[in-house]
């Protein structure tokens, strides 16, 4: 195969890992990065001493990047060094309960049954099936390529679909195990991060709980930061390489076959072209109208993912409330999702997650400081100015504050706020979207965009938009996919 040159447009965990998996088959791969690091949004940044992760903080399936890396005949524990969180997550509820999420099940079935009786019974059955869900998916229907909808729909899947409650919605089928509402957000509360709703998503994400419970949360030392370097090394070892702070600016075709990549006003030859970038930005940025497997009416017309305010700070003070993990749960969590899916439009009262990486890495902040994260899901494609910004930030330290009992506002000492504008002008996000494509059913496996460009020939893409989908794990496994369909040639 060597040879065979592939250039691969943007360094996300998609893209790096496509590439060093196309270098191993034997492909000589140069990778194109708009901006100056590895991770695409995973990516970090460093401030007077704190170092934020800009977007992943919880590794989840570990079981993936073992896999992964053993394509390079290496270990994650040589690369970098993980630690099972315990507990998981601490959740607060709008109603003013408050409880942690630990590694140990029998722990978690107790905490369950002191909200619900038959609480530990409920959360024992759901994680049986999740668990069943879970396996079978990862079996039969994860790593796999779909190109028509006969793959998709084949006998296997109607056999399994009714078992794996792929026509169900996850809430209908959450509150056949639990009824108490906010037990049932710990196990829904994970589909936001899928871009999906409760009501919206099919039940099959329960097994997102079995990844949750039983495969534990856990986090690489010194942050995703370290997780990117290690994808950017085991590619650079496997031959492959990079061009940081080279917008890609056209994908050249030539008698309808990709020819190669234009960026800084050069030319890099190919006989394939990845493209890890944003999909709907790049098909309708990168070439011409003729070229496009979608057309903008298509964009407009799926249910792209949130996008988020973020806001990155560094406190001169630690916290006594927060865990590493911290949810807070609204009481008027549906009408969050209306905001976010339905009718969009800024939340009232919204959920968020807080992450406080300092409770276990001292690396990410100077001593005697903590380093927080905030995550708040809103719609993609909202305008985000200044004012909104501010409104935001004030709103929600006021409510962490009042949640915590602890002074926060007056001892921060590092802020930035992200949100859409920043998506787009940081990693071309259409839309302003964090996420790419949300996981419906309609745009699940063979109805997410393909693999395959349909009017390019050599011309492929990966990542969150595509099968299978949102999370680093998850785009890891698009490129499994996708480095094998392409070597098959
Ligand atoms: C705030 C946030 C929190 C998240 N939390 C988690 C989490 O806890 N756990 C988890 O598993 N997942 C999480 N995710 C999801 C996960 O980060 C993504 O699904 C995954 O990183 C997407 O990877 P990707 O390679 O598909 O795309 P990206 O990471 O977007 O990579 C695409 C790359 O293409 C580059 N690019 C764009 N245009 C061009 C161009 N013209 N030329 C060259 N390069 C270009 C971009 O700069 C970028 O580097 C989170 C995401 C966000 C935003």
């Amino acid at each position: 195969m060597a040879g065979k040159e592939v250039v691969v447009i943007g360094a996300g965990f998609g893209g790096m890992a496509a590439a060093g998996l196309l270098a191993r088959k034997g492909f000589d791969v140069t990778v194109l990065e708009k901006n100056s690091q590895p991770g695409g949004r995973g990516q970090v940044w460093k401030k007077d001493g704190f170092l934020y992760d800009m977007g992943p903080s919880w590794y989840l399936m570990p079981e993936v990047f073992e896999r992964f890396f053993s394509h390079f005949g290496r270990k994650p524990e040589e690369l970098y060094t993980l630690q099972r969180l315990d507990p998981h997550y601490r959740v607060f509820f709008g109603s003013g309960k408050k409880m942690d999420v630990l590694s140990d099940l029998k722990d978690n079935y107790k905490l369950f049954e002191s909200m619900e009786k038959g609480g530990s019974d409920g959360l024992k059955r759901y994680l049986e099936s999740a668990s069943y869900q879970y396996k079978v998916a990862m079996e039969q229907f994860i790593y796999k390529e779909y190109r028509t909808i006969f793959d998709f729909m084949n006998r296997k899947l109607v056999f399994e679909g009714t078992k794996l409650h792929i026509f169900e919605s996850l809430d209908r089928y959450a509150k056949r195990f639990i009824k108490d509402k906010d037990l049932r957000k710990i196990l829904e509360y994970n589909i936001v991060f899928l871009g999906g709703t409760p009501n919206d998503s099919p039940a099959l994400y329960a097994l997102m709980s079995h990844v949750d419970f039983n495969l534990g949360v856990w986090y690489p030392m010194g942050g995703f930061g370290e997780l990117a370097r290690a994808f950017m090394n085991v590619a650079k070892d496997a031959g492959v390489k990079f061009v940081f702070d080279a917008p890609a600016e056209r994908i050249l075709v030539e008698n309808g076959k990709a020819s190669g990549v234009r960026a800084k006003g050069r030319n890099y030859r190919a006989d394939s072209v990845v493209v890890n970038a944003d999909y709907a930005w790049a098909e309708m940025n990168l070439l011409d109208e003729n070229s496009r497997t979608y057309n903008e009416r298509y964009w407009k017309k799926k249910a792209i993912a949130p996008s988020c305010l973020l806001m990155y700070i560094g406190l001169d003070k630690r916290m006594e409330g927060l865990n590493h993990h911290n949810l807070f749960l609204s009481s008027n969590w549906d009408e969050h999702f209306d905001t976010i899916f339905k009718r969009p439009r800024w939340p009232d009262d919204p959920s968020y997650y807080v992450c406080c990486p300092s409770k276990t890495d001292p690396s990410v902040a100077p001593e005697g400081c903590e380093n927080l994260f905030f995550l708040v899901p809103v719609a993609p494609g909202l305008a985000d100015d200044e004012q909104i910004r501010d409104k935001y930030y004030d709103k929600i330290l006021t409510h962490l504050e009042k949640l915590t009992g602890e002074r926060i506002r007056e001892h921060v000492i590092v802020k930035r706020i992200f949100a859409h504008s920043d998506f787009t002008s940081e990693y071309n996000a259409y839309k302003g979207t964090a996420l790419g494509l949300a996981h419906t059913l309609m745009q699940t496996a063979v109805f997410r965009p393909s693999h395959y460009s349909k009017k390019v020939k050599g011309l492929y893409y990966t990542g969150h938009y595509t099968h299978p989908g949102i999370g680093v794990p998850m785009v890891v496994i698009s490129s499994e996919i996708l480095a094998e369909e392409i070597a098959k040639g």
